[in-house]
């Protein structure tokens, strides 16, 4: 039977002991929160976390938080403090622990807080509980020691080098030896002219104040604190800095050497050496400076390629345009050629009806209906692709006074644009003559009052200016002409104006803001090619709302203007008999049969060819030749011209007219015709063309005799 007496002790002895185990829990609890290791215990769980699982703190000091940077880190898992893969790594090195019992150990630097930690994990015992004790010893200032003294010692081999080569080259200029704790210098006399030091100071001791004066005033900052982060540190030191010499100059130089520490860290000597470096700076100033200059060169070289590059480009959307222009003028240039030649057909064979048939010769008639019409059926066959207007129709431009033509056709003008437009003729006097087509210009001019009246549907004003122009270097190559003397007709109006982008495209055939039906596009790029024909050109200067102005460029053409060509109209066609024979060179049979009529009528005799290869045949043989009339385009490997130049080898004073729908300037050799030369356009009257063949194989009666035809022959 127990006692009361052994109760109550039994009961005091338990109070001591709970008073004893809550007195050490205590102790424990300051120690574990106040001690500089992190620590912390983990317990596994399992779950939906894995084939690793996870880890739940449930202990963890304020150390622990600080290392690794997680405040309040009790209840939280691995995986809600570390990033995914890092936290696998980890899962992996616990589970060993609490698996095999082993503990381990190992360093590592933890990210966010960039601290070295060295980890020392060990199973909590007994193993059911499933806890890991971890703890983390912060090894960061050993790290950076460690770090420090490899930077240093591998600086201290670089200054064994540097000295090395230095004592090759002769380029050492002195010793020194300091004594961080008394600032004393032991100096040799390299060093004493290095840094000018007179024999005075040198007896009276050398501190570092003495070499800070001789140092340029820019190197001193850094110069003081390269010695304090050295003698901090100690080991080995490097630095260059420009000191004055007895010459009155800076020079460059090196300060290699190496601080001597006591055990406990206090500095106990810097011995070192000065390298001479001026030349090295020096080369390395010229190589710096090459490359600078080098950058710069092709900084301003890729400027100057993307300069010449946009320049280029402009250029070449100019030869662009101009190269469009010129396919479309062949195109439509070979349209209105064809076209020319079915009209000459129709109109001619009409013509010539009517002369048979005041004749009574009325047997002919049906020859010429037929003809007539299988010229009107190709021609409605080419209609379709008659869309654009030639810029090759110019057949004979003539000295023309441009003002007698404006004033001409302002009436015409007024009628076409309407009461509520007024037109205003400004035409300057003494304006130069041009050489152009007139028919072309009027249609030009015509075109372009017709746009402005497109422009103010509401009314407004109409200026047609006409002026003499220079053009000089500048201008002319502004304008895309050749330099010199032009003059401008320009048609100005108070309409809508242009935006650039239409500008920019209203030469293009085609091209018409107009709606179906109104506007064909083909206007401008007509006068267009009309203007660059001519030698001229076209320039377009608009402002939406304020109105346009459009001026035609012509050059100046040196000569007298012509009265109005008196057109011999001839009331009957007289017959000649003497055996004058014309050559009729055309591709168009129709053609070749009206000339060849029209040859009957007056009396000639008439050969026909259908291309240069049997023209020129037929011219280098000897058959009796008075005139050749040939078409300027023709097939058989020559054009009218050179076959005519050709056949003018062996018949130096043959006669030649070229009858043509689209005579090329260039061919007929820009309106210089050789003597005996002329042209016909197409279409033309029969009673023209008679009358011309009649005069050219007459030749003008009072001025060559020579060749006037003998009444007995
Ligand atoms: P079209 O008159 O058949 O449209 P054009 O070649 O004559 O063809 O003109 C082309 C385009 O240029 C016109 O549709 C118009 O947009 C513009 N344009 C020409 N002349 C003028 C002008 N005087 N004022 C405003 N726009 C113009
Ligand atoms: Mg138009």
């Amino acid at each position: 039977m127990t006692s009361l007496l052994d109760l109550r002790r039994s009961v005091a002895r338990s109070r001591t002991v709970e008073t004893a185990l809550r007195f050490s829990e205590e102790r424990y609890r300051s120690l574990f929160k106040s001690i500089d290791e992190g620590f912390c215990i983990i317990r596994f769980i399992d779950g939906p976390h894995g084939p690793f699982g996870d880890y739940v703190h449930v202990e963890a000091n304020p150390a622990f938080e600080h290392q690794l940077g997680i405040p309040h880190a009790t209840g939280l898992t691995l995986r809600d403090i570390a990033p995914d893969d890092e936290a696998k790594g980890w899962l992996e090195l616990y589970g060993n622990v609490l698996r095999t019992g082993q503990p381990i150990r190992f360093e590592r630097e933890f990210g966010p807080t960039h601290r070295f930690l060295e980890v020392a994990a060990h199973r909590v015992e007994p193993s059911s509980r499933c806890e890991v004790a971890v703890l983390f010893i912060d090894i960061t200032a050993r790290r950076r020691a460690e770090a420090a003294l490899r930077d240093s010692e591998a600086l201290a081999r670089e200054n064994v080098e540097r000295v090395q080569l230095a004592l090759a080259a002769g380029a050492i200029i002195g010793t020194w030896f300091w004594d961080p704790i008394s600032d004393r210098f032991t100096v040799d006399d390299g060093f004493a002219s290095t840094f000018s030091l007179s024999a005075t100071v040198r007896q009276e001791g050398v501190t570092l104040a003495h070499i800070m004066e001789a140092l340029h005033p820019d190197d001193r900052a850094g110069l003081a604190a390269a010695i304090d982060e050295a003698v901090a540190r100690g080991g080995a030191y490097v630095h260059q800095y420009r000191t004055r010499r007895a010459d009155g100059r800076y020079h460059w130089l090196e300060a290699v050497g190496r601080v001597d520490l006591a055990p406990d860290g206090t500095p106990v000597g810097f011995p070192g050496v000065f390298i001479d470096i001026e030349e090295r700076r020096a080369v390395e100033a010229e190589r710096a400076r090459i490359t600078e200059e080098l950058r710069r060169l092709n900084e301003t070289l890729e400027q100057r390629v993307a300069e010449r590059t946009t320049e280029l480009m402009r250029t070449e959307e100019a030869l662009r345009q101009s190269q469009k222009m010129e396919a479309v003028g062949q195109l439509t240039g070979g349209l209105a050629h064809d076209f020319n030649n079915l009209l000459a057909g129709i109109s001619g064979s009409l013509e010539l009806m009517q002369i048979r048939m005041q004749q009574g010769r009325l047997t002919d008639v049906d020859r010429y209906v037929t003809a007539a019409q299988g010229a009107a059926r190709r021609a409605a066959a080419l209609t379709h692709r008659l869309l654009a207007f030639s810029r090759r129709q110019t057949l004979d431009p003539k000295p023309t006074d441009v003002n007698r033509l404006v004033s001409g056709m302002q009436d015409l003008v007024q009628r076409t644009v309407g009461p509520s437009i007024h037109v205003e003729v400004v035409g300057v006097s003494g304006l130069w003559p041009a050489l152009v087509d007139p028919p072309q210009l009027e249609n030009a001019l015509l075109n372009l009052c017709i746009n402005a009246r497109d422009a103010m549907p509401d009314g407004g004003r109409i200026t047609v200016e006409t002026a003499n122009r220079w053009m000089d270097e500048r201008a002319a190559r502004k304008q895309d002409i050749p330099e010199g003397q032009y003059l401008s007709l320009c048609v100005t109006d108070t309409g809508t104006g242009m935006p650039p982008d239409v500008i920019a495209r209203v030469f293009e055939p085609f091209f018409t803001t107009k709606p179906i039906g109104e506007g064909t596009g083909l206007g401008l790029s007509m006068i267009y090619g009309f203007a660059k024909q001519s030698g001229g050109q076209v320039r377009i200067y608009s402002e939406v709302g304020d109105g346009t102005t459009v001026c035609i460029y012509l050059p100046r053409h040196y000569g007298e203007v012509e009265d109005e060509e008196a057109t011999a109209k001839l009331e009957t066609l007289e017959r000649f008999d003497q055996g004058e024979t014309v050559l009729v060179v055309d591709d168009e049979p129709t053609v070749r049969m009206l000339v060849t009529d029209i040859l009957e009528d007056l009396g000639f005799l008439a050969i026909e060819a259908g291309d240069s290869a049997a023209g020129l045949k037929i011219l280098q043989s000897d058959v009796r030749i008075d005139l050749l009339v040939t078409d300027v385009g023709l097939p058989g490997g020559m054009n009218g011209r050179q076959m005519a130049d050709a056949g003018r080898v062996r018949r130096p004073d043959l006669k030649v007219l070229f009858i043509t729908g689209y005579a090329e300037n260039a061919i007929l050799g820009n309106g210089q015709l050789a003597p005996g030369m002329a042209v016909l356009t197409k279409p033309f009257p029969v009673e023209t063309m008679a009358a011309r063949i009649r005069s050219m194989i007459e030749g003008p009666k009072a001025a060559s005799p020579s060749i006037r035809r003998s009444p007995n022959l």
